[in-house]
């Protein structure tokens, strides 16, 4: 399984929808400085809810919202503040079948399951903001999200993502910490974990 497709609209320097296309094999995204390669890896983020506002830099989620003064700090232009983002995972060789994505989207209305859309939305009003999940369209929440990718592999801990610094850690752990990494990339600590709460019990 892998990234098809990413749609930002309003998130971070993407103020306008932008579609943005990833290969089966291999993707480079290329710029000068500032221009916001680093905020469509932000965007994977945010949408498959892998990492905390610290992880997307940025200290609040409305932070993550267009914002046109962004640069100069002034204020946003008004009008409707929201931003959202949507990570298409090609789901095409069946990784996950129809019953799981179902399950998770808690409706049968769920189109086309060899594309797996997960959406993000996050609403700011004057007073308050608003986060909204989305699977193939139906709204839901961030754990049936993270339950569903966990089924075909991607996890907060999975090193689906490798962020900066990750490679100095990795290389500075102790075999038996790195062992851990393997375990859990192969699937195997869960089982590790649900057999300790059983022994516990
Ligand atoms: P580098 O090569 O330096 O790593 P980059 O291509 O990774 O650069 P990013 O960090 O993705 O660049 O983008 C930084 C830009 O995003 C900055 O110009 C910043 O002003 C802009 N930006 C961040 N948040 C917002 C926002 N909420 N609204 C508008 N622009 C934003
Ligand atoms: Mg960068």
């Amino acid at each position: 399984m892998h990234i098809k497709e990413l749609v930002l609209d309003g998130f971070k320097s993407f103020g306008r929808k932008t579609r943005i296309p990833f290969y089966e094999d291999f993707t480079v995204v290329t710029g000068p400085n500032g221009s916001g390669k680093s905020n469509i890896i932000d965007g994977v983020l945010f949408a498959l809810g892998l990492a905390r506002t610290r992880g997307i830099r940025a200290e609040k989620l409305t932070d993550l919202i267009y914002n046109p003064g962004h640069a100069d700090d002034s204020e946003g232009g008004g009008g409707t503040k929201e931003a959202s983002v949507t990570v298409v995972l090609d789901n095409g060789d069946g990784k996950l079948d129809r019953s799981q994505v179902v399950n998770a989207a808690g409706s049968d209305d769920v189109g086309d399951v060899s594309e797996i859309r997960v959406k993000r939305r996050v609403k700011e009003t004057d007073d308050n903001y608003y986060s909204y999940y989305y699977l193939n369209g139906r709204s839901c929440n961030l754990s049936d999200i993270q339950d569903l990718l966990a089924q075909a592999g991607i996890t907060p801990e999975g090193y689906n993502v490798v962020m900066q610094g990750d490679v100095t850690e990795i290389i500075n752990m102790t075999p038996y910490q790195r062992r851990g990494i393997i375990d859990e990339i192969a699937g195997v600590a869960e089982f590790d974990a649900k057999k300790e709460d059983a022994f516990g019990e």
